[in-house]
C-alpha cells in the first residue's frame, strides 16, 4: 500500500531496523537504505507517504538529499533524524520548507522510541492509515466483519460456495483496504486473532445458508504464517465440532505471501487439515506468490487463477494464454479450477469454453455482508431454481 509506505535512510543499520520495526507496529510497510547513493538511485521507482532521513551520512549527506528531493518535486512528508543539536535541526527545517518540502517532524538521536511511535501514529492518522491500536480495538469490539462472494459452477450456473472476505469500516477513516489491514495483522502478530474472528463468523453464516441451498462450502483465507502452528488443525476441528459444522463444507485458501518459514512443517500442518476433511485451495495462482512447487508439494484440491489474468483475458492474448494453461494444468492434475475476477458475461462464456470449473467475480456478485448475502442467495434461487 503506497499510502502506508515509509523510506528510511540512515547509514546506521541499527537505526533503520529500529525505525522499521516501530513503523511496522504502527501499521506501515518500510524500506531501509543504509547508503544515500542507493537511495538516490532507487527513489524514482518508489512511492512513499513518508521519508525519514538522517542528516549526517557519508556520501550524500541529509542536506544534499533534501536538495535532491526538492528537485524531484517530492510530495511525501519528510522527517529528519539526527545527532546534531536542535538549532541545526531547526535551520534545516526552514531550509527544507523553503524548498517546498513537507516536513513532518524532527527527531534527535538517541531515538526516543515513544516519541517516534507518536510521530508515526499521527502521520498514519493524517494519511488515512489506521494504527495497530485501532486494529486491536476493532478486533476486540467486533468491528471486523465478513463479506461473502459466491463461487458458481461455470457449466450449470449453480452457486456452489462462497469466499469469506474480511471487512473493516473504520469510524473515522471509512473502509480500510483488506490487503492493508491483513498485512498489518500479519506483521504485528495479530493474524491468528483476525483469522479466528473471520472463521467464526464465516461458519455461522454458512450454517444459515444451508436453509437456502444445502452443502455450500465456505472458503476462508489463511495466511501462510499460521502454517507454523502445529495446534492449528486441532483448533480448527474443535471450533467446527463445537458449532456442529461439517469439515467437508470448509475450504481454506492459501497464498504464499513471502516465503513459508518452514516448508516441511507447513506441509505437515496442511496434510493434517486435509485429513480432517477440509479442502485446500491455492489462491492467486500465476502471480509468482503461488507456485508450481507448492502445487507439487502440498495437498491442494483447487487452484484459483489470479484475477489480474482473468479480468484482462479478452483484451490481452498473454493473459488468455495463462488462464488457459492454468485450466489445462488443473485438469491434468485432477484439481478443480476457479477463476476469480470475472467482471462480465463474455469472460464467463470464454471460461466455459476453456473448461474452467468455477467462477467468482463482480459479474456474479459483489462481496456482501450478512444478511445481504443470504438475501442474494434467496433471490438467485427463486429466479433460477436451485441456482
Ligand atoms: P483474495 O483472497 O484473492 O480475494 C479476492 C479479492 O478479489 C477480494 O478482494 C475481492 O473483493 C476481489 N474481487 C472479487 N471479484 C472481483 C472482480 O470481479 N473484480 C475485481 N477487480 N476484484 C474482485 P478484497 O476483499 O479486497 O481482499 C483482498 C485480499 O485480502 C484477498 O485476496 C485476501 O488475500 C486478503 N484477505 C481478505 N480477507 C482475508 C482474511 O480473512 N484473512 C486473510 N489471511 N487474508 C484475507
Ligand atoms: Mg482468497
Ligand atoms: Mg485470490
Amino acid at each position: 500500500m503506497t499510502g502506508g509506505h515509509i523510506l528510511i535512510v540512515d547509514d546506521d543499520p541499527r537505526i533503520t531496523r529500529l525505525v522499521r520495526r516501530i513503523a511496522e507496529k504502527v501499521g506501515f510497510s518500510a524500506t531501509e537504505f543504509n547508503d544515500s547513493e542507493q537511495f538516490v538511485e532507487a527513489y524514482p521507482s518508489l512511492s512513499a507517504s513518508l521519508i525519514i532521513l538522517d542528516l549526517n551520512m557519508p556520501g550524500k549527506d541529509g542536506i544534499e538529499l533534501l536538495e535532491f528531493l526538492a528537485e524531484q518535486r517530492c510530495t511525501s512528508s519528510v522527517m529528519f533524524i539526527s545527532g546534531v543539536d536542535r538549532r541545526v535541526l531547526g535551520t534545516t527545517e526552514q531550509l527544507a520548507e523553503g524548498r517546498g518540502l513537507n516536513i513532518a517532524g524532527m527527531l534527535q538521536k538517541p531515538v526516543d522510541v515513544s516519541q517516534l511511535r507518536q510521530l508515526l501514529s499521527s502521520h498514519a492518522k493524517s494519511h488515512g492509515v489506521p494504527t495497530v491500536d485501532d486494529l486491536d480495538r476493532a478486533l476486540a469490539s467486533g468491528a471486523i466483519k465478513v463479506a461473502y462472494q459466491a463461487k458458481i459452477d461455470v457449466g450449470t450456473g449453480l452457486v456452489v460456495g462462497a469466499e469469506a472476505l474480511a471487512r473493516w469500516d473504520h469510524h473515522d477513516l471509512g473502509p480500510i483496504n483488506p490487503e492493508l489491514f491483513v498485512g498489518m495483522a500479519e506483521t504485528t502478530g495479530r493474524i491468528d486473532l483476525l483469522t479466528r474472528v473471520v472463521f467464526e463468523q464465516a461458519i455461522k453464516a454458512a450454517q444459515g445458508w444451508s436453509n437456502i441451498i444445502p452443502n455450500l462450502t465456505v472458503a476462508v483465507n489463511l495466511s501462510p504464517q499460521l502454517l507454523s502452528d502445529l495446534s492449528l488443525p486441532d483448533r480448527l476441528e474443535e471450533t467446527m465440532q463445537h458449532q456442529g459444522f461439517p469439515a467437508t463444507n470448509l475450504k481454506l485458501e492459501i497464498t504464499e505471501r513471502g516465503a513459508m518459514l518452514d516448508v516441511n512443517r507447513s506441509m505437515a500442518i496442511l496434510s493434517r487439515i486435509r485429513l480432517k476433511g477440509v479442502e485446500l485451495s491455492i489462491d492467486d495462482f500465476g502471480t509468482g506468490s503461488s507456485s508450481l512447487v507448492q502445487l507439487y508439494r502440498m495437498p491442494f484440491g483447487e487452484i484459483k487463477i489470479d484475477r489480474s489474468f482473468v479480468t484482462d483475458m479478452l483484451d490481452h492474448r498473454e493473459a488468455e494464454v495463462i488462464v488457459n494453461s492454468i485450466i489445462q494444468l488443473g485438469k491434468s492434475m485432477n484439481l478443480s479450477v476457479v477463476a476469480e475476477g470475472v467482471e462480465d458475461e463474455d469472460v464467463l462464456n470464454a471460461l466455459r469454453d476453456m473448461g474452467c470449473d468455477q467462477a467468482q467475480g463482480y459479474f456474479i456478485n459483489r462481496p456482501l455482508a450478512e444478511p445481504g448475502f443470504s438475501n442474494w442467495l434467496h433471490e438467485r434461487v427463486s429466479l433460477n431454481g436451485r441456482s
